[in-house]
């Protein structure tokens, strides 16, 4: 007897028992960043572990030398024969079953399903605390979670969530880019010959994608990346990659200004901010990989960037 339920990172032992016990649930919801977390309670007939199986469509994703979706152990309570699993770059209609170490089903499929799309405004006033001041507090957009997960698995962890490595809130004062949960900075010092070309393969790999993501503005260095080419740089990048979803034709700001982010008022997740999916994928995780770890390439030049929007 084993079945499968949905389950959360942090999950204590005795939260992970109660969960496993009362419901198991037929489905489960992607969040923006593809990263599923789900338990399994019980073993097969023999009192081995289940193998975790995910397929989409006929395709196995787990199985194999190199999985394309490995499953990771969180936690494991063993007198209480429960596991707690994760997936990385999971999509909806993907299904997760639990295998007897012959290779059978034994467990009834936890289907993997979207979550409801919904446009979403930020204003200035939801973001002031109780002094008035605007606080970078909204959480990211699915986008940027998504980018988040895809840096964190094509890195194998270098870099992460964290200060120094990949920031997504900004500084308080203003409603802008980062506060309004659409932009991601990703640590890498200019000044450093090795961080530089990961830096620049990077930017390579985000203009190959730029429509799939549908970022709208990056600076790194001198530099400043649209859509459909250079434009002006911004200062302040020689540490940092900026990457953002920001829609300037949506904003809203007082006076006539629009630069000047202290008159910013409300701001508008486009259409690819709302969907992370196309971008935490195994694809995209392999080319960031490549990408990392390729220190072959040349450094970038300007006179190299109208190729690279091919
Ligand atoms: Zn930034």
């Amino acid at each position: 007897m084993a079945h499968l339920f949905k389950a959360s990172t942090g999950m204590t032992k005795a939260a992970a028992a109660v969960a496993a016990k009362s419901a198991t649930g037929s489905t489960i919801q992607v969040p923006p960043s593809g990263v599923v977390t789900f338990g399994v309670w019980g073993g097969d007939a023999s009192g081995n572990w289940l193998n975790i199986r995910i397929y989409r469509g006929n395709r196995i994703l787990t199985d194999g030398a190199v999985p394309a979706v490995p499953v990771r152990v969180l936690h494991e309570y063993g007198d209480e024969w429960v596991r707690i699993l994760q997936a990385d770059g999971l999509e909806a209609g993907d299904e997760i079953y639990g295998m007897t170490t012959t290779g059978q089903r034994y467990t009834a499929a936890l289907t993997v399903t979207a979550p409801p799309a919904s446009p979403s405004v930020v204003t200035r006033e939801q973001l002031r605390d109780k002094a008035g001041v605007v606080q970078p507090k909204y959480p990211p957009s699915p986008a940027i979670l998504a980018l988040i997960a895809l840096l964190n698995r094509g890195t194998d962890g270098t870099l992460r969530a964290a200060a120094g490595s990949l920031e997504s809130a900004g500084r308080s004062g203003n409603l802008y880019e980062h506060t309004a949960g659409l932009a991601l900075d990703i640590y890498r010092l200019s000044t450093d010959a090795a961080q530089r070309l990961q830096a620049h393969n990077l930017i390579r790999f985000f203009i190959d994608n730029r429509r799939a993501f549908g970022w709208r503005n990056m600076f790194y260095e001198s530099w400043g990346f649209s859509q459909s080419g250079l434009m002006g740089g911004a200062p302040n990048h020689g540490n940092h990659i900026h990457i953002d979803w920001m829609d300037f034709s949506t904003l809203k700001f007082e006076g006539s200004n629009r630069n000047d982010r202290s008159t910013w008022t409300e701001v508008t997740w486009p259409a690819e901010a709302l969907v992370g999916t196309s971008i935490n994928t195994e694809v995209n995780a392999n080319q960031v990989r490549a990408a990392w770890g390729n220190t072959s390439a040349s450094p970038i030049t300007s006179a190299d960037i109208p190729g690279l929007y091919r």
